[in-house]
């Protein structure tokens, strides 16, 4: 099946069109700059194609359009025609507690992902936006939504609780949902054909590092914990996001600078994380650079971000009684071997040994533990294209 990959932002479009049989991607580009002109990147990888266009986008729909354009070109077209596309998947960031799974998009599906849009308030209406574009330019096409926060959903309520008087998970759904659901179960389910077991005879962590990072505990196939909470704020020091901290930091900050909610909330999402610390950049080369110079501040950010890699991977080995298996993905998992390596080092003590030159590996599959090592760890790239790709021919061919 020829299924068209959507991940919709609120100015900009990301899509690939896969064959879902052979994995290959046939086209990928983006879509930006929608609302304000247009612009349209269109690769086509087998042909080494990269085309650029400024086209004119208004809305999502024109930018849907010049994707199929693209795709049906007689010159850098992969199609002959948008018949050949047998369905749309559509990355959704949240699906609340309503989606467990991916789903068929239909007008209920619809009325309740825009129920979640108090929950995702950047992120679900340009979701939404992107699967009404299609389907005003694509007509019947079926379409199917994929959640970020889907995988999730299997956590025990001791841990997507939060200790919060219990009305407000009630009445307001404040919990832990967790995101990058979609690469976390890609990736657990590569590594158990990797390892050669069935992911339900299996413990892994998986560690989702990137400029959004967060991990997951992964026991028997379900996630049962995870580092992100109600927002995508939550775990892990990030690019530029704080991750966790004490929420009375907010009233002290507030009342001293006299800032806002917003005003805080962006010093947390946008000035935070490794940025924050090293006041060099929020990307992980340019802070190892800077700290090869000798910048302490640059320094002391990488530590604690590999610290606090390190401390959950303990804790998620105990909350499931062991790991058999540690996985590291996305920017700075799959291409930062030192990185890798300090986040690793040190859990010798519950069977982690690496192995420097395995791990010596860039952005390809390969175990990077010591053969001898009781835990395996594990570099594999994630694909959350790929798995929106099968969920969604999966769902259509039934
Ligand atoms: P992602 O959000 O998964 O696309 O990851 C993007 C991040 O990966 C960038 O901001 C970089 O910090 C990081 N990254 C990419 N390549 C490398 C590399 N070779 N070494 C270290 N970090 C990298």
């Amino acid at each position: 099946m020829k299924i068209l990959v959507i991940n919709a932002g609120s100015s900009s479009l990301k899509y690939q069109l896969m064959d879902s049989v052979t994995h290959d991607v046939l086209a990928k580009g983006l879509c930006e700059r929608i609302g304000i002109d247009g612009r349209l990147t269109h690769k086509v990888p087998a042909k080494d194609i990269k085309k650029e266009f400024e086209i004119s986008m208004p809305t999502h729909a024109e930018a849907i359009q010049s994707v199929l354009d693209a795709l049906v070109s007689p010159e850098h077209g992969v199609i002959a025609s948008v018949k050949e596309i047998d369905a749309v998947g559509h990355r959704v960031v949240h699906g609340g507690e309503s989606f467990a799974q991916s789903v068929l998009i239909t007008d209920d599906v619809m009325k309740a992902i825009e129920d979640c849009i108090p929950l995702a308030p950047l992120h679900n209406p340009a979701n939404i936006t992107g699967i009404k574009a299609c389907q005003k330019v694509m007509g019947n096409v079926p379409m199917v939504a994929v959640f970020d926060t889907a995988f999730h959903q299997t956590m025990p309520e001791k841990a997507y609780l939060y200790a919060l008087p219990y009305e407000y998970y009630e009445n307001d759904k404040v919990r832990r949902y967790g995101f990058h659901g979609t690469s976390h179960r890609y990736v657990s389910a590569r590594c158990a054909d990797m390892l050669g077991k069935p992911i339900d005879q299996l413990k892994i962590i998986t560690c989702h590092l990137g400029n959004g990072s967060s991990i997951a505990a992964v026991d028997h196939g379900k996630s049962v914990e995870t580092s992100m909470g109600f927002t995508p704020l939550a775990g892990l020091p990030m690019g530029t996001r704080s991750g966790d901290l004490d929420a009375g930091i907010l009233q002290y900050l507030m009342n001293k600078y006299g800032w806002s909610i917003d005003e805080c909330l962006n010093v947390l999402n946008k000035k935070s994380g490794v940025l924050g610390i090293s006041g060099v950049s929020s990307d992980f080369r340019d802070i190892e650079s800077a700290a090869k110079e000798g910048n302490h501040r640059a320094e002391v950010a990488l530590e604690c971000f590999q610290y606090n890699v390190k401390k959950l991977i303990g804790a998620y080995a105990a909350a499931m009684g062991g790991v058999d298996a540690i996985v590291f993905t996305a920017g700075v998992g799959e291409n930062d071997a030192k990185t890798r390596m300090a986040a690793a080092s040190g859990l010798e003590f519950m069977g982690v040994k690496m192995d420097p030159d395995a791990n010596n590996t860039r952005g390809k599959e390969a175990v990077i533990s010591a053969p001898d090592s009781k835990v395996k760890v594990l570099l594999i790239p994630t694909d959350e294209e790929l798995m929106i790709a099968t969920d969604t021919a999966e769902i259509v061919g039934k």
